[in-house]
């Protein structure tokens, strides 16, 4: 059982939770200090625990100097700065010439020595899983490329749409609005509204397409040329960040990368084009040892981090052998 407790102190009240084992007792008291985070579910958790084997737990609130402690949200407390600002306000805030005893001998069992397997940590509670957690990352690196997309952009005149277009025909040559508009997983009309603007600057020309009649082939000018080439290289940024990755983990993450690629490819959010995985030139695990795979086009072996992620040879497998590819390639044998 667990009762809110308060003790007038200094003409206010400074206030904490007991927690009271079944039966008569007298029972052994403990008294359990919190840590920075302050008394929440968590230690309310563990307190019970500790009742619950007999002992009267008392928790004080270190923080009621302070008054009423809006609780801390321990999947963002050390990442938000406001968060953080006032935890360390209040950690600071408890100073020792407040802590007025009068006992001869005190023992104090440190918290951290009781983070056994049997008395977890208490992050396992209080973090958010793990899969939840690269979510959130993923989204600020998301953030911070739309970001970067959008100032390079803007730096060069353009919008972002309008140098995605620029570079992909710099990459796979001249490309029907339909073609862009699945290579870059746009709508249609947002494709044909940036090559109107796109032909108005004089970076693009229009010519009929020889394969179909009715259909227009972009091409890049020289000077639209020059800025998809530019274009190109607006994610490189990011290349920067993986510094402190060691080789080890570069090969993980791309792992990852690739995984999560062909899971969006599958719900619709990522064009199909251009990954190894989802070629019919791709033969994935055809061999033991660091190269498993093989490209057919070039007919070489290719290892896990060589992977092609944005390949200009690739050409798209039928829907069943995909299926297949992705079977051997992430189960071999
Ligand atoms: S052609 Fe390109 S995408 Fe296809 S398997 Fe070879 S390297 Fe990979």
């Amino acid at each position: 059982m667990a009762e809110r407790i308060e003790v007038a102190v200094e003409g206010r009240v400074a206030d904490g939770i007991a927690f009271l084992p079944e039966g008569a007792g007298p029972s052994p008291l403990v008294v359990f200090f919190m840590d920075a985070g302050g008394l929440r579910p968590a230690l309310t958790h563990m307190g019970e625990r500790l009742a619950a084997t007999g002992y009267v737990v008392v928790q004080p609130n270190l923080y009621w100097r302070s008054g009423p402690l809006a609780p801390f949200d321990f999947a963002t407390v050390w990442t938000d700065p406001r968060e953080r600002q006032r935890i360390f306000a209040l950690m600071n805030g408890f100073t020792l010439a407040q802590a007025k005893v009068g006992i001869d001998k005190l023992g104090v069992l440190s918290y951290d020595l009781g983070m056994t397997p049997k008395n977890p940590n208490p992050f396992d509670e209080d973090s958010e899983p793990l899969a939840s957690r690269i979510a959130t990352g993923l989204h600020k690196i998301g953030l911070a490329m739309k970001q970067q997309a959008w100032q390079q952009a803007n730096d060069e005149g353009l919008s972002a749409t309008q140098g995605q277009i620029l570079a992909a025909l710099v990459a796979h040559g001249p490309l029907t609005g339909s073609e862009l508009s699945v290579r870059l997983g746009v709508t249609l009309p947002t494709i044909s509204d940036s090559a109107r603007v796109l032909a108005d600057k004089k970076l693009v020309t229009k010519s009929p397409d020889p394969r179909h009649p009715r259909a227009s082939l972009l091409r890049p000018t020289k000077r639209g040329a020059a800025l998809g080439a530019r274009a190109r290289s607006w994610p490189e940024f990011m290349a920067a960040s993986l510094v402190d990755l060691t080789a080890e983990e570069q090969r993980a993450f791309f792992s990852g990368v690739v995984k999560m690629i062909h899971a969006l490819q599958q719900q619709g959010l990522i064009p199909l084009g251009g990954m190894c995985v989802t070629c019919t030139h791709f033969r994935p695990n055809v061999r033991e040892g660091a190269s498993p795979h093989h490209c057919a086009f070039v007919d070489a072996p290719l290892a896990s981090e060589q992977l092609r992620v944005e390949c200009a040879e690739h050409e798209l497998a039928a829907e069943g052998t995909r299926a297949a590819l992705w079977a051997r390639f992430i189960r071999p044998g």
